[in-house]
């Protein structure tokens, strides 16, 4: 028995098999989907990055190659 908590909808389900829930941990595909659009929305835009973003030294190297 695996139980989980769908994030959308916030109900408990319980199935027999992992395999039972192909969405886990969504419900449904529609709460999957739902969640996803949360994202696009903005919703859970994360404001500021919680590092700064190393150097790209790669990229410099690459771009001065003569
Ligand atoms: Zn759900």
């Amino acid at each position: 028995m695996v139980a989980f908590q769908c994030p959308t909808c916030r109900q408990m389900f319980h199935v027999e098999r992992r395999e039972d829930a192909p969405w886990r941990p969504f419900c449904s595909q529609r709460c999957k989907l739902v969640d996803l659009g949360r994202w696009l929305d903005g919703s859970y835009r994360i404001s500021e990055p919680l590092s700064p973003q190393p150097p790209t030294v790669g990229a410099e190297k690459e771009a001065a190659e003569d």
